[in-house]
């Protein structure tokens, strides 16, 4: 399962110094990209992956993070997230649908082919020319979304485009990184807490 070339995939976008950037913004960024994962390195691959990114992405960022599993989330996210959530959730469902369905763009080609191996069949899987790395992507969601359900999510920092894979006994992981987000999400929480505001 290409799990690691998923999430480093979702997470070219980082917000840095306050401002949104992109670390595919342009081809030979891409390629780069593309070689460092072991990935065919060319043109169609890096618009393909792009491509593939944003539809991802959008699909993530609309699953309600509370609807995966609703006895985990901490109580500070989740106030906050509950009361977004319920908000959202009408439209989030909508955009999933959107997001899933135009996810048929990165499918065509794509086969699971039986072979002999030395002791049966082996499944080799075919990847279609310029499409292989946003196919593996697209492929490595949906395992995710199977195998650990709820497991990929966004940030719980509004202010941080970044996503992780809770490997989290309890399913509690709420920030990209505890050090990044999750201590500044809660010394936020703490201030507001102490001056009597509300979020
Ligand atoms: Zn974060």
């Amino acid at each position: 399962m290409d799990e690691n070339l998923l999430l480093d995939l979702l997470n070219t976008t980082p917000v840095v110094d306050g401002s949104p950037t992109d670390e595919l913004a342009d081809a030979a960024a891409g390629l780069r990209w593309l070689t460092a994962h072991d990935q065919p390195a060319t043109a169609d691959e890096w618009r393909a992956l792009i491509a593939a990114r944003s539809v991802l992405q959008e699909i993530v960022r609309s699953v309600d993070p509370t609807a995966a599993d609703p006895a985990a989330p901490s109580q500070e996210a989740g106030v906050a997230s509950q009361e977004a959530g319920v908000a959202s959730q009408e439209a989030g469902v909508a955009s999933q649908e959107a997001g899933v369905a135009s996810l048929s763009a990165f499918l065509d080609g794509v086969a699971y082919r039986p072979e002999p191996g030395p002791d049966g069949l082996d499944w080799v899987l075919d990847l279609p020319e310029g499409r292989s790395a946003a196919a593996r992507a697209v492929l490595a969601w949906d395992a995710l979304r199977t195998k650990r359900p709820g497991r990929l999510r966004a940030c719980a920092n509004p202010a941080c485009r970044l996503f992780l894979v809770d490997h989290s006994k309890a399913n509690s992981a709420r920030w990209c990184s505890m050090a990044a987000c999750g201590n500044r999400m809660k010394a936020r929480r703490h201030y507001q807490r102490n001056r009597g505001g509300s979020e």
